[in-house]
This record gives C-alpha cells, sequence and structure tokens, in this order.
C-alpha cells in the first residue's frame, strides 16, 4: 500500500475513476509513505484488534491498517472514492469499506456487526481526520461514550496543542478539559502540510487520545460541569467569577452567590478561567450542583 502514497499515484487512481477532489469534505490525501507508516505505528495495533477509520479517502491508511490490526472498518462519506477504495483495498479480505457520515455512525453498533464474536470489546480508531469536522468529531465520539480504547488522530497543529494543553497557556481552553476528562492526549509528532495533495495552509501533528477507564474527576452532574467549563472560558479576559456571573449557568446567581461558590471550591477570586484545571471545575461543580458556597 506504501507505493499508493505518492503524490503521482493518488493523482492516477483519482483521475482513472473521475474523481474532483472536494475541499469541502477536508480531502487533503497523504502521499508520504513514512508518514502513514509512523501513524498506523503509533495505534500500537495488534492482530486481534478491531479498527475503525475514518475518512479512508485513496485507501492509503487503510492498507498499512489492515497489515497490523484484525479487522479494519472505513467510514467514508464521498460515494465517489467507493470504487477508488474497491480497487487499492482488492485482495485486503479484512478491511469493510461503509458509506457513512461519520458523524451519525453508531461505532458501537458497527463494531457489533464487523467483528460479532467480540462483542463488547473495545476497539481503536485511527484518522487523517478531515479539517472542517475535527473538534466536532472527536468530541462527538468521546461524549457517545462509544467503546473506543485509542484514538489516533491527525489534526491541525494548533488543534493538537488545544487537545493536550495544560490550564495557564494560551492553548488551554473548554475543548483541553472535554479532551482531558475523558482521556489522556499526547502529541506525538509534528506533520509538515508538504505531504498532503492538495497541499493545506497549515501544518498538521498526531495525537494520540487514550481513554480513561473512568473520567479524569468525579462530577455530580456532568451537564452542569461543562457548562461551568464554558461559562468560565466564555470571557477570557475576565475572572472566572466575573465570567461566570455573566454566563447564565446558575440563572439569577448574583456576583456574590458566586465569590461563595469559587471560596468554597477553593478558588481564589483573582483566577482566571483559563487557569482553572479540571479537579477545580470538578470541585466548583460540586459547590453549584449543592445549591452554593
Ligand atoms: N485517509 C486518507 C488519507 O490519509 O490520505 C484521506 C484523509 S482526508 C484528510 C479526509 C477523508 O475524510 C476524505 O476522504 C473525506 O472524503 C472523508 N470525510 C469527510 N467528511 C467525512 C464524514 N463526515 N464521514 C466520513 N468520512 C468523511
Amino acid at each position: 500500500m506504501a507505493q499508493l502514497a505518492t503524490p503521482s499515484a493518488v493523482r492516477a487512481v483519482l483521475e482513472k475513476y473521475n474523481v474532483h477532489l472536494r475541499r469541502s469534505l477536508g480531502q487533503n490525501f497523504l502521499v508520504d509513505a513514512n508518514i502513514v507508516r509512523k501513524i498506523a505505528a503509533a495505534a500500537g495495533l495488534e492482530k486481534d484488534d478491531l479498527v475503525f477509520e475514518i475518512g479512508p479517502g485513496t485507501g492509503v491508511l487503510t492498507g498499512v491498517l489492515a497489515t497490523e490490526a484484525g479487522r479494519v472498518v472505513a467510514l467514508e462519506i464521498d460515494r465517489s472514492l467507493l470504487p477508488v477504495l474497491a480497487e487499492t483495498l482488492a485482495g485486503l479480505d479484512n478491511v469493510t469499506v461503509l458509506h457513512r457520515d461519520a458523524m451519525q455512525a453508531d461505532l458501537d453498533e458497527l463494531a457489533a456487526a464487523a467483528a460479532p464474536d467480540a462483542a463488547g470489546r473495545p476497539y481503536k480508531l485511527v484518522a487523517n481526520l478531515p479539517y472542517y469536522i475535527t473538534t466536532p468529531l472527536i468530541m462527538r465520539l468521546l461524549e457517545k461514550r462509544f467503546n473506543i480504547s485509542r484514538l489516533v488522530v491527525m489534526v491541525q497543529l494548533e488543534v493538537a496543542a488545544r487537545l493536550a494543553a495544560a490550564p495557564g497557556g494560551k492553548d488551554y481552553g473548554a475543548l483541553s478539559v472535554a479532551v482531558q476528562y475523558y482521556t489522556e492526549p499526547e502529541m506525538l509528532f509534528r506533520v509538515p502540510r508538504t505531504v498532503f495533495l492538495p497541499r493545506p495552509e497549515v501544518d498538521s501533528a498526531v495525537v494520540r487520545l487514550e481513554r480513561r477507564p473512568a473520567p479524569a474527576v468525579a462530577v455530580p452532574d456532568e451537564e452542569l460541569f461543562f457548562a461551568l467549563v464554558r461559562g468560565a472560558f466564555g470571557q477570557r479576559r475576565k475572572t472566572a467569577g466575573n465570567a461566570l456571573a455573566g454566563s447564565g449557568v446558575m440563572p439569577g446567581w448574583s456576583r456574590a452567590q458566586w465569590e461563595q461558590a469559587l471560596s468554597a471550591a477553593g478558588i481564589a477570586l483573582g483566577r482566571r478561567g483559563e487557569t482553572l484545571g479540571l479537579a477545580e471545575f470538578a470541585a466548583l461543580c460540586r459547590v453549584c450542583a449543592a445549591g452554593g458556597g
């Protein structure tokens, strides 16, 4: 499959099947065999693994995944790529390509259909994600609590930095908290824009998200926890107290009530939202859920 990972091979196969690249679907295809191998290696696949791929494109990564895993299920939204995949993946009997929108698919259901004998066993997910839905797609996969043990995803460099950011830095935000609530993220390596066809405007990075057995912090009410996170980050230049007082979370609460709640959660009043760690948001959530400070 590595021989497919060159600009001329990708161009030739797309031309053969009259496929027109669609930027609106985030179609930036990998044309570097070394990067393809590195992404697959980062997933640490084993012979009995089921692995999902989102957006197989020309199948350049799919083929390598198929040689390392037990079974690959690849979801591609663009119907015009299906004949391409039928050619590039011919002979690999452990690959199933499905014409599906990953934003709608129920991966647990598809996993049970693909590997009925392994019902309930966690699976892995590897993808060079389409840029236009990177964040909502990652959030959907986590919030749906699909039975994924590990995600290895290539995303824009700037998103990778946000996924793995620690409190206090410019990259830390609501996305960092949400992803770190469900997983342990690790930024693995940077990928230059030159290895894609067509070339995107920005560089990328590969990130591994290791699903935690249980969320990083215990909260009495997840919806409230994430509302507090969004509220505190809503106005970055304000203190957490000011941002939350104007956020509408805990309707009717006065500024003084927010100050009491923050103090009860052990958070100094001058702190800004972007300095608060997960444990602090969880403590604030417990205070709010109990009715205040
Ligand atoms: N895996 C290929 C590679 O690395 O060369 C292609 C990666 S390309 C960045 C993203 C792929 O995702 C494209 O094939 C695109 O058609 C597909 N895609 C875009 N939106 C999708 C969606 N909602 N569900 C499934 N696939 C999608």
